[in-house]
C-alpha cells in the first residue's frame, strides 16, 4: 500500500516536482516576450492629461520669455547706485507691471516701480522688495547690500528654447501639461490608448449586484480590475463571466484578442478539473510559463492568444489584485507606450514581525502608520479580500527564508502613486 504523504497544511507550500518560477524570472520572460505596437495621434495640450508621450518634445520658447521682477518692489541698474549704507533714488515717472512694460530706458541713478512678471526695463538689473524700501511719491531710501540682479528671473532660466522638456514614454501629469505650455507647445503626439479586456471565469460567479444562492459568489473580481485599469488611464474593456467551459472560453478570448491589446482573466488557472483557462493555453495558445513562486497567487498563466498577451491571473479576488500589481502593471505600462515599469517602492521600518518560509516571494497587504511604519492586515488569507481595501499597499518579502521583527527595513509598494 502507498504511504500517505505528511501533513503539511500549507496550501502555499510548492509541490514536489514541479517547477515554481520565480517572480523576478516570471517578469523577465513577460518582458521579453511583449512588444509595445501603439498607434500614434496628435492631441492638444489642453486635451492630454494622462497622454503618454510618442516622442521626446523640445520648448521652442525659452521660460521665463524675458528678464522679468520676482517680486513687487523697485528696480535700478545696481553698478550705478551711490556708495553708502543707507541710500536715496529717485523715482522715474512710470512703471512697469506684467503685460504693461515700461518702453523707456531707467536712466542712471534712477529706480523704477516695478511688479511681480512685470518686464525689466532696459537700464534695470536689480530689484529691491518693496518690504526693503521707504518710499516717498518721488523717493526710495534703503539700504544697500542687494546682489546684482537680485529678484530677478532671467530669460530662459527655467527653461531653454531647444531643450528637451519631456521624453517619450512619459504619462502626462497636470504639472507637464504646464510646462509644455511654457515651452511654447501647443499640441503633443502620443500612444493611443491601451486596451485592456478583463474576463472572469468560474460556474460559481453571479454578477456583482446579485445575491448569492447557494454554492454562488459575486464575481468581486472584475468591478476590481476594471477600475484599476482605469485608474492606470488605459481602456477597460469588460468581457463580463464566463463559465468553466472551454468551448465558451475560447470564443470569449477570440473575441478579446479582437478588441483588445492585453487580456486579464481570472480564475482557472491551477491545475484543478475546472481550471479551463490553463488547459486553454496550454494546448492553443503559446503558454510562456505558469505556476509562479508568489503569495498570494502562484498559479498564473502568461500567454500569447492571436499574438496578443494573456496574463491568467488567479480566481482569489486578494491573489488576482496582487498578481495585477506585479504582472499587469509592468505589462500595460510596457504596451502602453512608458516603458517597463515596475511598480515603485520604498524602503520602510516594519511594525509587525513574521516568520517567513523560503521558496516563494510573498505579498502583505499593509499600510502606513503615522509614524509612516508599515502594519499588515491581521490575515494573510488570500480570500479575505476586506484587506485589500484596508490596505494601502503590499510589502515585499523575498524568495529566501527571512525573520522580520519590528523595526526592520521592508520593501513597501503603495498603491497610489
Ligand atoms: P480558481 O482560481 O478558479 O480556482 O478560484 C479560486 C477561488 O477564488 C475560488 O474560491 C473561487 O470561487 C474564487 N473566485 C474565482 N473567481 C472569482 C471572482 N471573479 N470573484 C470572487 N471570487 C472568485
Ligand atoms: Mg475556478
Amino acid at each position: 500500500m502507498t504511504k500517505a504523504p505528511p501533513l503539511r497544511d500549507d496550501c502555499f507550500v510548492m509541490p514536489r516536482g514541479v517547477v515554481w518560477t520565480p517572480v523576478d524570472e516570471a517578469l523577465n520572460r513577460l518582458r521579453m516576450s511583449l512588444e509595445s505596437v501603439l498607434a500614434v495621434s496628435e492631441v492638444s495640450v489642453t486635451n492630454a492629461f494622462g497622454r503618454i508621450l510618442a516622442h521626446d518634445v523640445r520648448a521652442i520658447v525659452n521660460h521665463p520669455p524675458f528678464m522679468n521682477s520676482a517680486v513687487d518692489g523697485y528696480g535700478f541698474a545696481l553698478d550705478t547706485l551711490p556708495k553708502g549704507d543707507e541710500l536715496t533714488l529717485p523715482l522715474l515717472d512710470g512703471r512697469s507691471a506684467a503685460g504693461q512694460p515700461y518702453n523707456g530706458k531707467v536712466p542712471a541713478g534712477y529706480a523704477i516701480r516695478i511688479l511681480t512678471g512685470a518686464a525689466v526695463p532696459l537700464g534695470v538689473d536689480t530689484i529691491i522688495l518693496e518690504e526693503d524700501v521707504n518710499d516717498t511719491k518721488t523717493h526710495i531710501h534703503f539700504h544697500s547690500g542687494l546682489k546684482q540682479n537680485a529678484n530677478t528671473r532671467p530669460i530662459g532660466e527655467d527653461i531653454l528654447s531647444g531643450s528637451i522638456i519631456l521624453h517619450k514614454g512619459r504619462k502626462l501629469r497636470p504639472a507637464d501639461l504646464g510646462v509644455l505650455a511654457s515651452g511654447g507647445i501647443g499640441r503633443v503626439k502620443v500612444y493611443k490608448k491601451l486596451r485592456v479586456a478583463v474576463l472572469t471565469t468560474g460556474d460559481e460567479l453571479v454578477e456583482v449586484g446579485s445575491i448569492a444562492q447557494n454554492s454562488q459568489i459575486v464575481d468581486a473580481n472584475r468591478p476590481m480590475l476594471l477600475a484599476q485599469i482605469k485608474k492606470w488611464g488605459y481602456v477597460p474593456i469588460d468581457l463580463g463571466i464566463v463559465v468553466d467551459n472551454t468551448i465558451l472560453i475560447e470564443e470569449a478570448l477570440n473575441h478579446a484578442a479582437k478588441s483588445a491589446d492585453i487580456i486579464l482573466t481570472t480564475g482557472g488557472v491551477s491545475a484543478g478539473d475546472e481550471d479551463h483557462i490553463s488547459k486553454l493555453l496550454m494546448q492553443k495558445a503559446d503558454l510562456q510559463t505558469w505556476r509562479i513562486a508568489l503569495k498570494p497567487g502562484r498559479p498564473l498563466a502568461l500567454a500569447f492568444w492571436d499574438n496578443v498577451p494573456v496574463l491568467g491571473l488567479p480566481g482569489n479576488p486578494v491573489a488576482a489584485m496582487v498578481c495585477t500589481h506585479v504582472f499587469a502593471y509592468p505589462a500595460c505600462s510596457f504596451l502602453s507606450g512608458q516603458g517597463w515599469l515596475e511598480p515603485f517602492s520604498v524602503r520602510v521600518v516594519a511594525a509587525f514581525s513574521k516568520n517567513k518560509k523560503i521558496g516563494r516571494q510573498e505579498y502583505l497587504r499593509a499600510r502606513l502608520n503615522t509614524d509612516g511604519h508599515a502594519e499588515v492586515f491581521k490575515s494573510e488569507g488570500s480570500g479575505r479580500i476586506s484587506g485589500l481595501s484596508w490596505s494601502d499597499g503590499l510589502v515585499v518579502l523575498s524568495h529566501d527564508a527571512q525573520k522580520v521583527n519590528q523595526g526592520d527595513i521592508v520593501k513597501y509598494i503603495p498603491f497610489d502613486i
